[in-house]
């Protein structure tokens, strides 16, 4: 058997990629910048340093197209990358497409997904300053979990603050992160004015990610040494998922393949902007024209009808305004079971490049689709996808069955982004028929339009 044929193409530990691929340098536009909401001047960097680590505020503003990986950093990715690149043959038999269907397999570590290629650099830079706390929060879960491990390597001390409803609802997350050392706060909490105030008005308030990045963020600025970190959005944390990109791009070649179509579900756009990365830099430098995608829930659809707008990156307006893709900071997305694509922005690395036209499509898709889409790659290629990743696979499956229509024998790849084990509540549902489909109507957007900030 050639490698062209292999089912998984795997790579050596040296054959590792030694830089992160800073797309920035490549776009032929600059970002805009971020603004200061109190001067509505661009931000400095000094504006950022009281929150995030010096090096991390560094790459948030870096023009370089490659940044080094430092050694230790490489040390950690080593004991779970390079990861693998599999060919969904057996899903390609069940559609009857001629299609070549590949996915990058991020969800093969402890935390479960590939935020831990971030929280692995943002821990590292915080230790090396010196930073002896650390404070986060987490939705779903997965962040949190990837900051856990990251920080208990590192023997960094953490508080997570867990939105109460999620710590309630899936306590085995909760405790994976006590496993690992961090400290989970249930929130809103009485550790924080912001949480207080919030239980004086109501006690039995089941909290929100809006919620718990304040009472994160308040914490950072007011604990001598403290830092946040965040899992998603910024430019930094795209740079630091490019290494699924640079990876992918290397396993193509020993596959003698090049994508025709690359897909990412996208959240913040953090792992749709990481397996993009070589890719893009080539199709930005016209070597190649492949044509990406983003799947996002119909549920929060910030590229496919938000506002191309400068907006808070947090619910609690303590953030610098960031122009992107948005519904509104204010908008509060329903209960999906994908709580990882539950977030009002997008990356503004991402969100420009969808503007300018590289980033070619963005299609929003029902729950309801993506398990079903979720439960015949499970059956088919044996590995159980989270539901965020699901929305990626539908997208695959659905190019591959056009593939069918048309003849053309297209190369596909997507990012598995991790896998569903900690989301049997909701694949429960799903069994029971229970996932109920939903998009906000233009009204309820509208009133996310209307807040806003005015930065003329
Ligand atoms: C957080 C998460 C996402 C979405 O985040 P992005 O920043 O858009 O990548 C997707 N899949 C999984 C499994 C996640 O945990």
């Amino acid at each position: 058997m050639s490698f062209k044929d292999a089912s998984r193409i795997l790579l050596n530990e040296d054959q590792m990629p030694k830089q992160w691929l800073n797309i920035v340098a490549d776009m032929p536009e600059k970002l805009d910048p971020y603004i200061n909401p109190a001067t509505k001047k661009p931000a400095t960097k000094e504006d950022f340093y009281p929150i995030f680590a010096k090096d991390l505020v560094d790459q948030e503003f870096s023009q370089e197209p490659f940044i080094d990986i430092p050694e230790e950093i490489l040390d950690i990715y080593k004991m779970y990358r390079p990861s693998p690149l599999i060919r969904a043959k057996n899903l390609e038999k069940a559609l009857g497409t001629p299609a070549k269907i590949y996915f990058k397999h991020e969800g093969l570590n402890t935390s479960g997904s590939h935020k831990l290629n971030s929280a692995v650099p943002q821990v590292y830079y915080n230790k090396m300053q010196g930073i002896k706390n650390l404070t986060t929060e987490t939705g779903a879960g997965q962040w949190g979990t990837a900051l856990a491990v990251a920080a208990a390597f590192y023997d960094m001390p953490l508080s997570v603050y867990m939105v109460k409803i999620s710590a309630e609802q899936k306590p085995y997350r909760k405790a994976i992160m006590e496993t690992f050392g961090a400290k989970v706060i249930k929130s809103p909490s009485d550790t924080t004015k912001a949480g207080r105030k919030i239980l004086s008005e109501d006690p039995e308030c089941p909290g929100s990610l809006g919620c718990a990045i304040s009472e994160a963020v308040e914490v950072a600025l007011n604990t001598p040494d403290t830092r946040y970190v965040l899992g998603s959005v910024l430019n930094q944390v795209v740079l630091h998922q490019s290494i699924i990109g640079l990876e992918a791009k290397k396993q193509m070649e020993i596959a003698g393949l090049y994508p025709d179509i690359v897909i990412g579900c996208a959240g913040g756009g953090s792992n749709l902007g990481g397996i993009m990365s070589a890719f893009m830099k080539d199709k930005l430098n016209k070597k190649a024209n492949p044509y990406f995608i983003a799947a996002e829930p119909s549920a929060c659809p910030s590229l496919t009808r938000g506002k191309y707008a400068y907006d808070f990156c947090d619910m609690s307006n303590i953030t610098p305004l960031a122009k992107m893709y948005t519904l509104g900071s204010t908008f509060l997305p329903s209960a999906i079971h994908s709580g990882g694509l539950r977030y009002h922005g997008m990356s503004p690395i991402l969100s420009k490049l969808y503007h300018d036209g590289y980033l070619d499509e963005a299609r929003a898709l029902s729950q309801r689709s993506v398990f079903e889409a979720a439960q015949l790659f499970a059956k088919h290629e044996t590995i159980l996808p989270a539901p965020e990743s699901a929305h990626a696979i539908k997208t695959a499956i659905d190019e591959a069955l056009k593939c069918k229509e048309s003849g053309e024998a297209k190369v596909i790849l997507f990012n598995l982004t991790g896998h569903g084990n900690f989301d049997m509540g909701a694949y429960m549902k799903y069994i029971e028929n229970n996932i109920v489909d939903y998009s906000p109507s233009d009204e309820e957007l509208q009133k996310g339009f209307d807040l806003l900030p005015d930065i003329s």
